[in-house]
């Protein structure tokens, strides 16, 4: 065992030890959640306050998405603003002050910090605090970070979802808020469903705009729709509202007890709930069972990436019958993917964190027929004759529901199709 791992075992009802690793690791910093969150809060910019290589990161990461103008730029701070700090906040006034003058469809803004230790020094709390009394109540100005010292990945979402938290309206009826964002068409689905199971105040952060926004009070219940939220459920529980624990929405299974966990939650009858989920299972039943054969025995390696691992691996194993070998994730908060862990027949080697070259030599010596792995990583174990998915397709593909059950699955035959067309 190297330094830089060690096994622990969790306490719990279900005793499963993590293996934890802290080495180095290849995952993308937080600021990838702009990506799919400005598509997703109409009415939002996110102005990464960070150097040229957080330019770039956005650039060539969404670039490629943009087809009006961009939700989200970069105020880059050049070497002789950060000489005096109290320039840098000037010089930050003017970027906020030139945008908001060009761009009035902008309600809520996001100051994201990132990596620099002179952008960190920066108070972008004070920042943000000092800039929404200026511009109240036009504008509401948040901040959080995305720097890849403090979060990876889908954090950047959860940073930010938690920095909305304490500017929710208060409430003081019971609502129910789904927690995460997901492609409108899926929320939606999983909306009419609560619906019309009987829960009609039903509301999701993050909302659509600043007006969509969910209220917040101790009669509120929320329910996670992403593994990866631990800070926006803390900021959530400070607020009062309690959290409906559940699996997460993956596959038909996942689906039925996410669903029946709202149900339980709200006093509603098996009746009702068979009567509203019969149908969206029997298909969702009937899409997997089309592609299980392809899927039955085979292995699968996850790499940690978007903390989607722990529920994807217990869809994988349970509904398609695949074999996990490892299932990595960046951090394992066991509160929120316990629910998921329990499903699990057979325990992998979970682990926690990355030592990439230790990972490495595990996978390669367990020769998985399916590796999911970051961008970085694909290319050399491709070249060394493995199959790979890319992680980040799992984020911003529609994955979660009943109707979404069968595409997830065809995500993982997809590559075994095609390593099986290039050995013909
Ligand atoms: S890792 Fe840091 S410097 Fe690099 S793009 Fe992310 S926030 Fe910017």
């Amino acid at each position: 065992m190297n330094k830089h791992s060690k096994i622990e075992k969790m306490g719990g009802c279900s005793d499963i030890p993590i293996l934890k690793e802290r080495g180095q690791r290849e995952v993308f910093c937080g600021l990838t959640g702009i990506i799919w969150l400005h598509r997703k809060i109409q009415d939002a910019f996110f102005l990464v306050v960070g150097s040229r290589t957080c330019a770039h990161l956005l650039q060539s990461a969404a670039g490629v998405m943009i087809f009006a103008e961009p939700r989200f730029g970069t105020a880059i701070l050049e070497e002789k603003d950060l000489a005096g700090m109290a320039d840098a906040h000037e010089e930050l006034d003017r970027e906020v002050a030139n945008l908001l003058e060009r761009r009035p469809d902008i309600k809520q803004l996001f100051l994201v910090g990132s990596c620099p230790s002179e952008v960190i020094k920066l108070d972008l709390a004070n920042a943000a605090e000092r800039l929404s009394r200026v511009y109240f109540p036009k504008v509401r100005v948040l901040n959080f970070s995305g720097s890849g010292i403090e979060t990876t990945f889908t954090q950047g979402e959860d940073a930010c979802l938690a920095s909305l938290v304490p500017s929710l309206e208060e409430s003081d009826e019971e609502n129910l808020v789904l927690v995460g964002s997901l492609p409108d068409i899926v929320e939606d689905q999983l909306i009419d469903l609560i619906n019309e199971l009987g829960v009609k105040r039903v509301s999701v952060l993050p909302g659509r705009d600043a007006t969509k926004m969910p209220m917040i009070g101790s009669k509120s219940k929320f329910i996670l729709v992403q593994p990866f939220l631990t800070d926006t459920t803390e900021a959530l529980e400070k607020r009062g509202a309690l959290r409906i624990e559940a699996p997460f929405p993956f596959g038909e299974e996942g689906t039925t007890l996410w669903l029946n966990a709202v149900r339980e939650s709200f006093g509603i009858s098996n009746d009702k709930f068979e009567l509203v989920t019969a149908a969206p299972r029997k298909r969702a039943q009937v899409g997997l069972e089309k592609l299980r054969g392809s899927l039955q025995g085979k292995t699968i390696f996850f790499f940690p990436d978007s903390q989607l691992e722990i529920p994807l691996a217990r869809f994988l194993s349970r509904e398609c019958g695949m074999k996990l070998i490892e299932v990595g994730s960046p951090y394992i908060n066991r509160s929120l993917v316990d629910k998921d862990l329990e499903l699990l027949d057979e325990i992998p080697v979970i682990s926690e964190g990355q030592d990439v070259d230790l990972q490495l030599d595990r996978c390669k010596e367990s020769t998985p027929d399916i590796t999911v792995c970051g961008l970085g990583l694909a290319n050399p174990l491709e070249a060394e004759g493995l199959t790979t998915k890319w992680a980040i397709e799992l984020v911003f593909t529609p994955i979660h529901g009943y109707e979404q059950a069968q595409d997830l699955a065809e995500l993982f035959v997809r590559p075994l199709k095609r390593k099986e067309a290039l050995l013909i």
